[in-house]
């Protein structure tokens, strides 16, 4: 299968590989996403390549679960976000952040409420969009980006400095129908990748999404190949044909990461 344009809303690049650029996912357009601080700088190197950049920090953290919790929350807070902050001023969306019940063992719901609210701080004050990691906390992702697109959002009413400022990507989304009806409400977006749409809960938010709201990802190193796969994929669970499919994705990635 050919297709004439193709995007990747969400992949992750080990940058050591890719010193001259040469190996870096030719013919799609993408947004990388450096979510650890050891990642930042790699990315910035491509400033003057044609991607899209995302900054953030993932509710991971990569940390165990004998760290010592007050002291990794005033590193975070004390030296990572402010960090942050600097790389953000180049970049094109803020993340991935969320929350994720899986990992409450290692990082505590507190932690990573407080980090999530931080970052949507960040993109809401620099205009930009974030994007969403969501495991078990659909609840609490939706109370903090409901806070955030009131405050920040386009959708109820006017565009500050007319930027689009409130949009969210929701990436491996598999969220209820119910739900995904809420966050468009909201300025939400979705992107799936193989992975969410070879499960039922995956399938059926891919089905729900409207049009102008769907995007594929790889959530990994990105390649041609995986992302003509995904766009053949959810065209057949949304029943379109597959070119018109990745026209209408390529349409919302560039919409979605314009600035
Ligand atoms: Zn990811």
């Amino acid at each position: 299968m050919k297709f004439r344009r193709l995007a990747d809303a969400h992949c992750h690049a080990d940058f050591s590989e890719y010193a001259d650029f040469s190996g870096l996912a030719f013919g799609l357009d993408l947004c990388v996403d450096a979510c650890f601080p050891g990642d930042w700088e790699g990315l910035k190197k491509f400033d003057a390549f044609p991607i899209k950049k995302a900054y953030g920090i993932h509710p991971d953290l990569r940390i165990s679960e004998f760290e010592d919790i007050a002291f990794v929350e005033s590193e975070i807070f004390g030296a990572f976000l402010p960090k942050l902050s600097e790389y953000i001023e180049s970049a094109d969306a803020v993340g991935e952040t969320g929350l994720d019940r899986n990992l409450e063992r290692r990082v505590p719901m507190y932690l990573q409420k407080r980090l999530f609210d931080a970052q949507l701080e960040l993109a809401g004050k620099f205009g930009l969009p974030a994007i969403i990691h969501c495991a078990g906390e659909w609840g609490a992702v939706f109370d903090a980006l409901k806070a955030w697109t009131e405050k920040y959002g386009t959708a109820a009413g006017e565009r500050r400095d007319r930027k689009k400022t409130g949009r969210f990507l929701l990436h491996a989304a598999k969220c209820s129908r119910e739900m995904v009806e809420i966050f468009e409400s909201m300025g939400g977006y979705f992107s799936f990748g193989l992975r969410e749409l070879g499960c039922a809960r995956g399938a059926e938010c891919a089905r729900a999404a409207s049009a102008g709201r769907v995007m594929v990802e790889s959530d990994s190193e990105s390649s041609k190949a995986k992302i003509e796969d995904t766009v053949s994929k959810l065209a057949e669970i949304r029943n379109v044909e597959a070119d018109e499919m990745s026209e209408t994705v390529f349409a919302n990635f560039t919409e979605f990461y314009s600035k």
